[in-house]
């Protein structure tokens, strides 16, 4: 399917933003020994192959581990996240094998207690911004 693509782009985190700004989530898997990496990587950590090829995620996983935030970075606070309005930080499994940290939504930060590690979730892509300064966050809402 990847072939079809008019410009190959590199094995790269830029092209991984790329790929999110277009509501994909993508990764690269080495042709050589089928290991498979999110972000992308040029080079298999694992043989060393630099064949790869482009991977589009299914976007299913399960939460491995999450924090929350309560005083985030600044594109988070202009986002309207403090410590009265936390957000959830996590690690996602994907059903491809990767894990990845992500935002997680569909989740109430204030309950911790009631977040539950291996829970199912599914992909989501959180614009801001327009033009310029659009920007596609990474994130993963529970079912
Ligand atoms: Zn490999």
């Amino acid at each position: 399917m990847m072939s079809e693509e008019t410009t190959p782009r590199l094995f790269s985190s830029a092209s991984f933003d790329l790929f999110l700004s277009e509501h994909r989530l993508m990764g690269s898997r080495c042709t050589t020994c089928a290991a498979t990496y999110l972000p992308p990587r040029a080079i298999c950590p694992a043989c060393l192959s630099d064949q790869m090829e482009w991977l589009q995620a299914s976007g299913q996983g399960q939460l491995a581990a999450f924090t929350v935030i309560y005083s985030g970075p600044t594109f988070m606070v202009e986002q309207g996240f403090d410590r009265k309005n936390p957000y959830i930080s996590g690690i996602v499994t994907l059903a491809e094998g990767p894990s990845i940290s992500a935002r997680i939504t569909g989740l109430d930060p204030l309950k911790p207690e009631e977040i539950r590690i291996g829970s199912p979730l599914s992909v989501d892509f959180i614009d801001t911004g327009t033009g310029e300064t659009h920007q596609t966050a990474l994130a993963f809402r529970a079912a």
